[in-house]
């Protein structure tokens, strides 16, 4: 069976643009042999940063001590999903830990204007496990984009988070390098938030949303429309914190 699907993740090019977040070295593949200068096979070494070079799935052994794996913790295949585009706002009067002037934000405003806008119902949102956020402007330049202080992409308020939270949503997917601000003196407030981790600590405890993941740098191309679809979240099967993933939005 085949199914309408998009993939909303950012392809990732060794040898050609590529995004960039906290000014990380660029994600490079090393020949180690080459069929066009002589070597019966291509094969290539790659070194890259899954959390800063492309779209990626990370749990929350991103902010404790113990080493928790995303393979280990991510444990759907397919599961409902919503996408929202969301439009920032600059200065929003929502709380944020390191809000600084001048930032845009993602705000829960934001969030019921976007549901209104495509006829959701807060009460249906409780069914979904997926909430896909494509921020606006949505330009293609996005899958080369460079994040740093000079270029500050938009970032949740807590207000935002408390409803992404309310309305149980367990997979949390953004078009952004972060859903805290990019630099935030370390304090991560929307990661805590979201895996239930309590501000200032490294440790996971009963309460922590062990199975809740968030997927950072992925690119909803503008022909996907919003709505509800079916997310099959995939990642490559890293022992590690974060991996490099191709989430696939299936039409309904
Ligand atoms: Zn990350």
């Amino acid at each position: 069976m085949t199914s309408k699907f998009f993939d909303i993740s950012i392809p990732l090019d060794f040898h050609g643009p590529q995004p960039n977040a906290f000014g990380v070295e660029r994600a490079e593949a090393n020949s180690l042999g080459d069929t066009r200068s002589g070597s019966s096979v291509n094969f290539e070494r790659y070194s890259f940063t899954p959390h800063c070079s492309g779209t990626h799935t990370e749990c929350v052994g991103h902010i404790t001590h113990e080493r928790i794996s995303i393979r280990s913790c991510l444990e759907d295949i397919i599961v409902p999903a919503v996408l929202l585009s969301l439009e920032p706002e600059r200065d929003s009067p929502e709380h944020y830990s390191a809000k600084l002037p001048g930032d845009l934000h993602l705000t829960a405003s934001g969030i019921d204007t976007a549901l209104a806008r495509v006829g959701i119902d807060h009460r249906s949102l409780l069914e979904n496990e997926a909430l896909v956020v494509r921020t606006l402007p949505n330009d293609p330049s996005k899958m080369a984009a460079v994040y740093d202080e000079r270029n500050v992409p938009p970032y949740f308020t807590d207000e935002a988070i408390e409803m992404v939270m309310r309305f149980g949503v367990k997979h949390l997917l953004v078009d952004l390098p972060s859903i805290d601000r990019i630099s935030d003196g370390g304090i991560l407030a929307n990661h805590r938030s979201f895996w239930n981790i309590p501000p200032g600590s490294f440790d996971a405890d009963a309460d922590t949303r062990r199975n809740a993941t968030i997927t950072e740098l992925i690119y909803v191309p503008n022909n996907v429309p919003d709505g509800e679809y079916q997310l099959n979240l995939q990642i490559a099967p890293f022992e590690a914190d974060a991996a490099p993933s191709r989430p696939l939005l299936i039409a309904k």
